[in-house]
């Protein structure tokens, strides 16, 4: 993409005409070069774990058959790798934004059985404690599937660094619900905590990757949120855990 060469500045239509063609060509080229690190991270991320399996199954291939150890290893990592990948291929072909998808359907939802039946399906998966607190008869307007999924990234980043026992809570103040899902945990430094909305970044590499994570939850959470016309706020202190707070309009 290249910029035009604008003469002196003055206020003459051309010019103006000039200025604003220049303002696109810059826009059109970070937007091209973001979409450029997207692609160049979702391959960098598959190919981690295409690798281990490649090298898993040839070990397999050679020494599969006489070495009964070698066989129940390498058959656990090819399981976990492919199960990350999927997992990864599910949130990019989200974030790819399929229109239907990205189409919100909001209806009233009633927030404390609601964050009941979220919290204990989650409990169950992670033999997680979560304590919950909700407010009573709290009716937001939101999309039901949209709203668990934003639940789940942040309860799920809550288990993922945290050990202690992870709080929800849910009230209202004015004309607006608040959920709060708060850890005690690692918690994010000043200089990470802007950044990690962006999509594939992590604080820890090493130590994300043994988790599970892809750096792609916030990043969706962000986008989920837009469509739901929610708020997001994080709260963060190292050492000392983080609260991610949720505002959702009230039904009338
Ligand atoms: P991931 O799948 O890696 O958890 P996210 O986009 O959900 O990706 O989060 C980005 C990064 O932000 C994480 O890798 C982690 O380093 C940091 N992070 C997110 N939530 C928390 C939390 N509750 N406590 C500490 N660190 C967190």
């Amino acid at each position: 993409f290249k910029q035009l060469d604008l003469p002196e500045k003055s206020s003459d239509e051309l010019y103006v005409m000039g200025e604003t063609f220049n303002e696109m060509i810059n826009l059109l080229q970070s937007n091209y070069e973001k979409q450029e690190q997207f692609v160049s991270n979702a391959s960098h991320e598959l190919k981690t774990p295409l690798t281990v399996i490649e090298s898993y199954s040839s070990l397999l291939k050679r020494r599969g058959r006489q070495d009964a150890e070698l066989f129940d290893e390498s058959i656990e990592a090819i399981h976990s790798e492919a199960v990350r990948m999927k997992d990864l291929t599910q949130q990019l072909l989200v974030l790819a934004k399929h229109d239907e998808y990205w189409n919100a359907d909001i209806t009233d939802i009633e927030l404390g059985a609601f964050l009941q039946e979220s919290v204990r399906a989650f409990e169950k998966a992670y033999k997680r404690r979560v304590e919950v607190f909700v407010e009573e008869d709290l009716i937001v307007l939101a999309d039901a599937q949209k709203l668990k999924q934003l639940l789940y990234i942040f309860m799920d980043n809550a288990r993922k660094y945290s050990e202690e026992e992870v709080q929800v809570e849910a009230y209202r103040e004015k004309d607006q619900a608040y959920i709060h899902i708060t850890d005690y945990g690692i918690g994010i430094s000043k200089d990470d905590l802007v950044r990690v909305f962006d999509r594939f970044y992590r604080v820890d590499k090493a130590r994300t990757r043994k988790s599970g994570g892809f750096g792609l939850g916030l990043a969706l959470a962000r986008d989920l949120a837009q469509v739901m016309d929610a708020e997001l706020h994080l709260h963060s202190e190292e050492k000392a855990g983080t609260k991610a707070t949720i505002k959702l309009p009230l039904s009338q």
